[in-house]
């Protein structure tokens, strides 16, 4: 298995494998320094992008630093992820052909101001890199946000 990093139509750069990957295979680790949410919210307050994966229900995120930070996130993504004993790998969900690129839902929460607009040009793209419960989550949280003010941009980890 090969993996390449180049320019995306996504976003500015994306992983391309350069042979075939069959589905079921750990395509790559998404490895990276490990920080507490709070310390990722306090480091990455104002950053438009993080490279952060929450792990388990989030108390922990993994900030990226290998090929897998790289992958893009679609609504019709080839890859999925699985997190066994703290560890988060990007599984084939399907037969990925050479030069093909690799994608994952990311699934985003606890975004903050930041609508995470998605681009992956999917026929059924939902708009927005947030989960579902995500979306619920903020449009409940406009109808009563009026009178708040601005909330920060947040870490707005993967999932
Ligand atoms: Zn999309």
């Amino acid at each position: 298995m090969g993996l390449i990093i180049r320019s995306s139509a996504i976003h500015a750069a994306g992983c391309y494998t350069t042979t075939a990957i069959r589905k079921g295979t750990r395509v790559a680790e998404y490895t990276g320094h490990r920080l507490s949410k709070r310390q990722a919210d306090l480091s990455y307050e104002d950053s438009p992008i993080t490279y952060l994966f929450g792990l388990g229900k989030g108390e922990i995120v993994i900030d990226g630093h290998s090929m897998a930070m790289f992958i893009n996130h679609s609504c019709a993504p080839n890859c999925e992820t699985e997190e066994k004993n703290g560890r988060v790998w990007i599984k084939a969900i399907r037969n990925i052909a050479p030069a093909e690129e690799i994608t994952y839902d990311y699934c985003l929460y606890d975004g903050g101001d930041d609508e995470a607009i998605c681009n992956c040009g999917a026929g059924k793209c939902r708009g927005t890199m947030y989960s579902r419960e995500e979306i619920r989550r903020r449009k409940a949280l406009q109808k009563k946000a009026h009178s708040n003010g601005a909330s920060k941009n947040g870490s707005k980890p993967k999932r």
